[in-house]
């Protein structure tokens, strides 16, 4: 009862009341058509909320008024869309509380990791706001005498976002802001494990847009990726899809909107190692690996899934390991003492189980863990420690639950070799106070992985450096240096201001 009061609290402030009747805020379709969805709470598994998804004529009428707004949005300048997404990162300010504690009730996470959440959604819109004012192109020097050369970046369009579940409105944020200050529309489909923190965030920004004249500059439409999603990958008008979720869906939004020749943005699955040297600090190891193995219950694409240490100092982290994974709480992600939610649903837990029986089979053995704890409820699970080595089939795979895989290495050229030999290539660290470890790790025989960490775990990336991996991770980047380029069409333009027509290559063509 505590929880629903709670549950209800929230939704009114965040002004989500009468979501039910599908009338909630202002800019919202009013009976949308496409059936129901329930969003459920996996900590007790009651339902939060039921959510009307969109039918055929509903997405076509969500994507028209996004094209119709691209034509206008991309003539304001680019600095007043940043205002407009400052006002939103400000909104966001205003709500962190409730909306970092809807998306722990929707999504499981714990409060600290949902607030953080909406801290990232809070940055990414003050980077944003600056970039607004920072959209530069390149100037060269042209071979020719008297011509100007340079480039400059358009708007491109509607900027499609399907998210996935474990990071419900943070990623949107990192596409849809940075989208718009380059002067795109953005259509969001997001989980429909997640919808209510999507509905949220919308109703955040209709009152932002709506204040400032400007509906139908970020739109949302809740289906499920094989109804909506596969619109999305299917519709010219969408000349960018960025997707995050697992590679199985990468692979067939990069063959979808591959075959129209549009582009994509593909943040996918992770399989991130640490390798800890026999020098390191080991104490910085133990919180860095227990964080970002059980953060999240190892539902964060970075999450660390596989752990090689450097055998001398194996038995002694083990110890320490079980040690420290014996103590975490387990529970309400609301309640301040937890450090593990559950996991989003009962195929995640059978998954894990599912995996821990291979890894057995395959000849890992369990150390400590996997089990399913006393919690009334909820998709609650125990994070397991798996001794394996890297030839184990299922070590090369992710399944996205707190199993950690370790191993022992004898040097660290075959640590880093076992390492990079999966197939997917997102975060990866060492730990070690030697420079050449280091140095080796980062060098282009080290990591092949899209984000590398010398003394620090491979999960909590800041906004600002560009995040995304290689490999079957799909090869994206998001929410820093240069990634805003994706969201924009670059044009290379020569001004002659001399008299003549000098050709490039020296050619001559002259006419008698
Ligand atoms: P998922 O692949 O099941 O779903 C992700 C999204 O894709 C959802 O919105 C879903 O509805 C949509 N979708 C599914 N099939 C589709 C289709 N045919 N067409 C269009 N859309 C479709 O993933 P999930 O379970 O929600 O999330 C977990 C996965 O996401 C993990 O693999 C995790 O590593 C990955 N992930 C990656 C990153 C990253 O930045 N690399 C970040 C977060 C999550």
């Amino acid at each position: 009862m505590l929880v629903q009061n709670t549950v209800h609290g929230v939704l009114e402030r965040l002004g989500l009341e009468s979501v039910n009747s599908g009338a909630c805020g202002t800019g919202w379709i009013e009976s949308p058509s496409g059936g129901e969805l329930v969003s459920y709470n996996p900590s007790n598994r009651d339902a939060l909320a039921r959510v009307r998804m969109a039918s055929e004529a509903d997405y076509e009428a969500v994507v028209s008024a996004a094209s119709e707004t691209f034509q206008r949005w991309r003539l304001l300048p680019a600095p007043k869309r940043g205002e407009i997404v400052r006002q939103i990162g400000e909104a966001l300010r205003m709500h962190k509380a409730d909306l970092g504690a809807l998306v722990s009730m929707e999504m499981g996470k714990i409060l600290p990791e949902g607030l953080g959440e909406v801290q990232e959604m809070i940055d990414i819109a003050d980077y944003a706001v600056g970039l607004s004012r920072q959209l530069y192109g390149l100037s060269m020097h042209s071979e020719r005498p008297e011509h100007r050369m340079y480039e400059q970046w358009h708007p491109l369009g509607i900027a499609g976002v399907i998210s996935a579940f474990n990071f419900p409105v943070a990623v949107w944020s990192w596409n849809a802001l940075i989208a718009a200050v380059c002067g795109d529309c953005v259509v969001w489909k997001p989980s429909s494990e997640t919808p209510l923190t999507a509905i949220a965030v919308q109703n955040i920004c209709n009152h932002v847009l709506s204040r400032n004249g400007w509906e139908g500059v970020f739109t949302l439409v809740i289906g499920r990726g094989s109804v909506a999603g596969e619109k999305m990958l299917h519709d010219k008008r969408i000349p960018l899809v960025s997707a995050t979720g697992s590679c199985r869906m990468g692979y067939r939004v990069a063959e979808v909107v591959g075959r129209r020749l549009g582009r994509t943005i593909l943040e996918l699955g992770g399989n991130n190692g640490v390798i800890v040297a026999g020098d390191a600090d080991l104490d910085l190891a133990l919180r860095a690996i227990v964080f970002g193995a059980v953060g999240t219950a190892g539902q964060r694409c970075t999450t660390i899934r596989r752990l090689f240490l450097h055998k001398p100092i194996a038995p002694k982290m083990i110890e320490r390991l079980k040690s420290a994974y014996s103590q975490i709480r387990i529970g309400d992600p609301l309640d301040a003492h937890v450090l593990m939610g559950p996991l989003i649903n009962q195929a995640a837990v059978d998954d894990m189980m599912a995996g821990l029986e291979r890894a057995r089979a395959e000849g890992g053995e369990v150390l400590c863990g996997g089990g399913k704890p006393a919690i009334q409820g909820g998709f609650f699970v125990e994070p397991a420690l798996v001794k394996a080595t890297p030839s184990m089939p299922i070590v090369k795979e992710e399944i996205f639950a707190p199993i950690l895989y370790v191993m022992e290495f004898d040097t660290i050229e075959e640590a880093i070799a076992a390492h990079n030999d999966v197939p997917q290539g997102l975060s990866s660290a060492m730990f070690t106070n030697n420079l050449r470890h280091a140095e080796t790790f980062l060098s282009v025989t080290g990591s092949d992985c899209g984000i590398v960490n010398i003394n620090g775990g491979t999960s909590g990336a800041e906004i600002g450096g560009a995040f995304g991996g290689e490999k079957e991770t799909g090869g994206g980047r998001e929410a820093g240096s240069d990634s805003w380029k994706a969201y924009m069409r670059r044009q290379t333009v020569t001004i002659n201001f001399s008299h003549d027509l000098p050709l490039a290559q020296g050619i001559e063509f002259h006419l008698d």
